[in-house]
C-alpha cells in the first residue's frame, strides 16, 4: 500500500524505498591463521549504519571491533561476507578507492609539520587549488576550535588538541563516512568527557556518518545514536542507548552495561501477560508482557535504581523480594545497598540522596526490595 504524503513523485518515491545504509555488513567473517591455528576474530556480524548517524561498536578488548572497522575501511579483507558502503559492494575495492577516513587512538601527525600543514597534507596531495586548500582547512580548523594554533607543531599541543589536528584531517577531505577506533584511549578521564561531547557537536556540525570504537560504555551511552553491543565476535544488541541500558537483551550486555542485578527462577503463575515467579517462601517477581508459560525457568534483570528499599512490605503489584542489608556504601549522588536473599542472591540498589531522603536502612537490617513489574527484563542466555 502506498502512503500518499506530500503528492508528488519524489516524496512517493522517497517513502516507498527505504533509504540506503551508509554502511553495511552481511554476514562478515574474519579468520586469521594463527600458531597452524584458525582464529575467528568476528564470527558473522551483519548491522546496518543509517547516513549521518553516530554509531558505535562497544565490548571488550578482543571482541573484534578493530577487525570489524578495519574491514570496513578496507585494511582487512573480510574471510566471508559483504561490505557495502552507500549501496555499493566494497568487499574487493582497496582502502583509498572507499569514501571513508580512518582517525586512531595514536594521532600519527606529522611531528615536522604544523597545524596548518597537517591538516592541509591530504588536500594538498589531491593537488586541490590553493585557494579551495585555504578556505576548507580554515572552516575545518574552526569546527574542531583550533583557529589561531595553525603555526604550532604537535609536539607544541596537549593530547586533546592533538585529536582535534587528527580529527580535522581526516573530515577535511570530506569522507562519507568517519571511522573512530577508540580515539580517546589516551586521555585523561577529564579531557575525555570534554571531548565526547565536543565530538558529538562535531558530528552534528559537519553532517557525516560516525562509526565509533570503544570498551568504554559510558563513553558509548554518551554520545551514540546507536550501539552494537560486541562479545567474542559477534553483536549480542543492537539499539539505541536508552534501550541498551533499559532493556539488555542478554545476560552478557546487562553486566556490561551499566551495574544491573540478575535473577533467576521459575514461572509460578501467568496472570493476564504478566509473569509471576515466585522467590523464597513470601518473594515474587513480575514480568510484564512476557511470553513465557508456567513451568518455565526464566532469567530477569533489574537495574539497581529501579529497586525501593524499605522496612515494610509493600502493597500492589509490585515485584517484592525479602533480605538482609549486608553492605551500605555512600557514594555522594546516592547510597549503594548490597542486599543478600535467603537463596544466596545478592541485589544492588542504588538509593538517590534527595533532599527529604529519610532511607536509613543499616548493614544487618532486614528489608523488602520492590520495583514496578515493566523494570523487570527477561533476557537471552
Ligand atoms: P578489539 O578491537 O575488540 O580489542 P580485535 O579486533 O583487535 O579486538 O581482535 C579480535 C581478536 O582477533 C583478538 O582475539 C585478537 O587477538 C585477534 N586478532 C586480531 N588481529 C589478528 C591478527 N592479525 N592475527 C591473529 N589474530 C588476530
Ligand atoms: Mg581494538
Amino acid at each position: 500500500m502506498t502512503k500518499i504524503q506530500a503528492g508528488t513523485e519524489a516524496a512517493l518515491t522517497a517513502s516507498d524505498s527505504p533509504p540506503v545504509p551508509a554502511i553495511e555488513l552481511t554476514g562478515v567473517v574474519k579468520e586469521y591463521l594463527a600458531h597452524g591455528e584458525v582464529v575467528q576474530a568476528v564470527k558473522g556480524v551483519t548491522l546496518a549504519v543509517a547516513e549521518g548517524e553516530f554509531f558505535s561498536l562497544l565490548g571488550p578488548s578482543g571482541c573484534g571491533k578493530t577487525t570489524t572497522m578495519r574491514m570496513i575501511a578496507g585494511f582487512e579483507d573480510p574471510s566471508r561476507g559483504t561490505v557495502r558502503l552507500h549501496g555499493r559492494d566494497v568487499t574487493d575495492v582497496p582502502p583509498n578507492k572507499r569514501d571513508v577516513n580512518m582517525v586512531f587512538q595514536s594521532y600519527a601527525l606529522f611531528p615536522h609539520m604544523n597545524v596548518w600543514e597537517n591538516v592541509a597534507f591530504g588536500l594538498r596531495r589531491k593537488r586541490v587549488d590553493g585557494a579551495e586548500i585555504k578556505r576548507r582547512v580554515g572552516e575545518m580548523l574552526e569546527i574542531v576550535d583550533l583557529t589561531g594554533r595553525e603555526r604550532r607543531r604537535p609536539r607544541e599541543m596537549s593530547g586533546g588538541q592533538q585529536q582535534r589536528v587528527a580529527l580535522a584531517r581526516a573530515l577535511v577531505n570530506n569522507p562519507r563516512a568517519l571511522l573512530l577506533d577508540e580515539p580517546l584511549g589516551a586521555l585523561d578521564l577529564k579531557l575525555r568527557q570534554a571531548m565526547q561531547i565536543e565530538l558529538k557537536r562535531i558530528q552534528r556540525e559537519v553532517g557525516i556518518t560516525f562509526v565509533y570504537v570503544t570498551h568504554d560504555q559510558s563513553e558509548a551511552l554518551t554520545m551514540s545514536d546507536r550501539i552494537a553491543v560486541m562479545n567474542d565476535g559477534l553483536v549480542e544488541q543492537l539499539a539505541a542507548p536508552r534501550e541498551i541500558y533499559e532493556r539488555p537483551a542478554t545476560a552478557f550486555v546487562a553486566g556490561f552495561i551499566g551495574t544491573s542485578n540478575l535473577l533467576s527462577g521459575t514461572v509460578d503463575r501467568v496472570v493476564s501477560g504478566c509473569a509471576v515467579l515466585r522467590v523464597g517462601r513470601e518473594g515474587r517477581i513480575l514480568v510484564a508482557e512476557s511470553p513465557r508459560q508456567v513451568g518455565d525457568p526464566i532469567a530477569v534483570t533489574v537495574r539497581p535504581e529501579k529497586i525501593t528499599i524499605s522496612t515494610e512490605e509493600p502493597a500492589g503489584e509490585v515485584s517484592a523480594v525479602r533480605g538482609t542489608v549486608s553492605e551500605v556504601v555512600y557514594l555522594g549522588l546516592y547510597n549503594s545497598y548490597a542486599v543478600g536473599l535467603a537463596d544466596g542472591a545478592e541485589i544492588t540498589v542504588f538509593q538517590q540522596n534527595a533532599l527529604d531522603s529519610t532511607s536509613t536502612a543499616e548493614r544487618g537490617d532486614a528489608v523488602w526490595l520492590s520495583w514496578q513489574s515493566r523494570h523487570s527484563y527477561a533476557i537471552g542466555s
